[in-house]
């Protein structure tokens, strides 16, 4: 069997993180079996269509580092790929239904079918559809149609029947037919609903693997019953679960954070460490690596693999992930890749003297202005800071031995700096760690930072006696 997978965004705005997990696993499984992958714009509910969605889907598919074989654009032999373009194919098919008995016209008014609805959950009864325009007669719907009377068309489930699938995640899971409403197919204006467009689409696109979300799940019963009206046989169905919340409650959600793909790229979390992250949640690959490459991962993924529970989007895991990922960088690919997130007073001369520096402490690459601002702007420096536990005479004392040390320093070298530096606090006998914070404090106005003298090296001479002057001022 060709194995042919797809991803069938509809642009209602931003794609999620778990739209792009569920697409890689779409792509591995595709490459996996040397199959294609396609990606299919399913743009048939035209009231929550948003501007722009599609190019924004596309474009950060691309910034994730995947692609498809078939689909917008690139087109391919079952083209087109955005379901807008392919009207006529649903209007064709439902109308088969309709002639072979398996689906029928409704004439019912938006009115009508509120006031059914309200009714029924009055009466704590599950809404459906209650069938009054299966029973007119040919004629009867003939003449409405020739009337001009507006209609949809309607699947009619035959009731009495279990309706089954073999999910690769879940196991058989089993509906029974007649708690399955008489969905709507096609709409009044000639659109497709989902359920009618996806079915097609899938059939005449030879996809052979359906691998979605959860949420999907109670659409698959519909899905499975017009295959079967059609006379076609579905898919391979694998139900993705949901990622939680980082905080481990509920499903993941705008209200508790951002859920946007392309927001974790503008926070400067890498596209291949977000995959990685996507490729072992919920699924390991039999040695329990945590670290995998996308070839790696094409190689062994295995739906059937893939837990059933749904897994908490765990932010800590990401950031250990993506420091991972920035530290394997070789310094001048980091440097391009920090060129977004690098504020317009960074020196850029200074970038690859400045990198080594901080790379080993970097999460996500928007915290490079935060970590390497003293760098490039003016500090300021609290006196109690500088004076810490020891005497403002002491620090005093420390601060001018070190300013005269220093501008004698013919050499600034960061093998100079030590050796000067540390002469210095051994012939006064000072307390290592007291003096070298206070330097440390004085020179970058922090107390976490690169090895000194490699961050005083780079501040330079005229800056790091400035910076030592500065401090001595604050002691008067
Ligand atoms: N267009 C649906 C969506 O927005 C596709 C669902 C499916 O994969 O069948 O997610």
């Amino acid at each position: 069997m060709t194995v042919r997978t797809r991803m069938a965004p509809s642009p209602t705005g931003e794609y999620h993180v778990g739209h792009i997990a569920t697409l890689l696993k779409n792509y591995a499984l595709a490459k996996k079996h040397g199959g294609s992958f396609i990606l299919r714009i399913e743009d048939t509910d035209q009231e929550r269509q948003v501007e722009g969605a599609v190019e924004k889907i596309l474009s950060v598919i691309k910034a994730y580092g995947l692609d498809w074989d078939e689909g917008p654009i690139k087109g391919g032999p079952f083209a087109p790929y955005v379901q807008s373009e392919r009207l006529d194919l649903y209007q064709k098919y439902a109308q088969s239904l309709v002639t072979q008995g398996a689906a029928y016209h409704c004439f019912c008014s938006k009115q009508r079918l509120e006031e059914l609805r309200t009714n029924q959950v009055a009466q704590k009864t599950r809404p459906r559809y209650d069938r009054q325009c299966l029973h007119l007669t040919p004629a009867e719907v003939g003449a409405k149609l020739a009337a001009g009377q507006s209609s949809v068309i309607r699947l009619k489930v035959p009731w009495g029947q279990v309706v089954s699938f073999n999910d690769l995640i879940r196991g058989q899971i089993n509906f029974q037919s007649e708690d399955v409403d008489d969905q709507v197919l096609l709409k009044s204006d000639g659109y497709p609903t989902y359920h009618l467009a996806v079915v097609v689409d899938d059939h005449l696109m030879e996809i052979s693997h359906v691998l979605r979300g959860e949420e999907w799940i109670s659409s698959t019963p519909k899905h499975i019953l017009l295959y079967q009206a059609f006379g076609w046989q579905p898919p391979i169905y694998a139900h993705i679960p949901v990622f939680l919340n980082p905080d481990g409650k509920g499903k993941m959600s705008k209200r508790k954070g951002t859920v946007s793909a392309q927001s974790f790229l503008d926070q400067g979390y890498l596209p291949e460490a977000m995959l990685n992250f996507f490729m072992i949640l919920g699924w390991t690959p039999a040695d329990q690596r945590e670290i995998l490459s996308l070839d790696e991962y094409i190689q062994e993924f295995d739906p059937a693999r893939i837990s059933p529970k749904s897994v908490v989007f765990d932010l800590k895991k990401l950031a250990w992930l993506n420091g991972i990922y920035i530290r394997r960088l070789p310094i001048t690919q980091l440097a391009q890749r920090l060129q977004p997130f690098l504020p317009a007073d960074f020196p850029k001369d200074k970038l690859e003297s400045i990198l080594p520096l901080v790379a080993e402490r970097l999460t996500t690459l928007s915290e490079i202005e935060n970590l390497t601002e003293f760098f490039y702007r003016e500090i300021t420096v609290q006196a109690q800071d500088l004076i810490g536990k020891q005497s403002t005479q002491i620090v005093k004392l420390q601060l001018q031995t070190t300013v005269a040390a220093l501008e004698n320093l013919a050499d600034w070298s960061v093998v100079s700096l030590e050796t000067a530096i540390r002469q210095l606090q051994e012939q006064a006998d000072w307390k290592k760690r007291d003096y070298f914070m206070l330097l440390r404090i004085a020179v970058t106005g922090k107390t976490a930072t690169p090895p000194l003298f490699e961050t005083m090296m780079v501040l330079n001479k005229p800056l790091v006696l400035s910076r030592l002057q500065l401090a001595l001022t604050c002691l008067q």
